[in-house]
């Protein structure tokens, strides 16, 4: 699945994969979230600590694909000492990105993802952890599933 994806690209996906980053719980975390991808078994559960609407820590556990993995380890690379603000503003410039293919603003390391958009199946597995962290900011502490989402 990775023969059109850039090797610069496919090297960090593989890398957060194999050693994914915060990947632990968090017992002292303000809020958690749950993901779920029926379509391809990832299972994901996100914990914030949050600082007013700064992410002080984040951290994640769970089982899945490649992608969905690599996701949320950059993602929670991304997000720690960022606002909720900077957060849900990236969610939706990844979300444009592995829908499209176009990279609208500085999405950063996120930008291995841009090849996602050509494997319908694998876009929800790339946005799994950003649906959660969303969640998780909003304080909605029900489990999210990218079952019904129109992404
Ligand atoms: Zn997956």
């Amino acid at each position: 699945m990775f023969d059109d994806l850039n090797d610069l690209y496919q090297q960090v996906i593989l890398d957060h994969c194999k050693k994914p980053r915060n990947f632990h719980e968090m017992p002292e975390a303000s809020f958690s979230a749950q993901g779920h991808n029926p379509l391809c078994g990832d299972q994901l559960k996100l914990f914030l600590a949050l600082d007013g609407d700064t992410i002080k820590d984040i951290s994640f556990i769970g089982s899945g694909c490649c992608i969905s993995k690599a996701s949320a380890s950059l993602l929670t690379e991304f997000a720690k000492g960022k606002t909720k603000s900077d957060v849900e503003k990236m969610f939706s410039e990844v979300r444009e990105m592995v829908t499209t293919g176009k990279i609208a603003g500085d999405v950063g390391k996120l930008a291995v993802f841009a090849g996602v958009y050509k494997y319908p199946a694998r876009v929800k597995c790339a946005i799994l952890a950003w649906h959660a962290v969303i969640g998780a900011i909003k304080g909605d502490a029900k489990p999210v599933t990218t079952e019904s989402e129109q992404i």
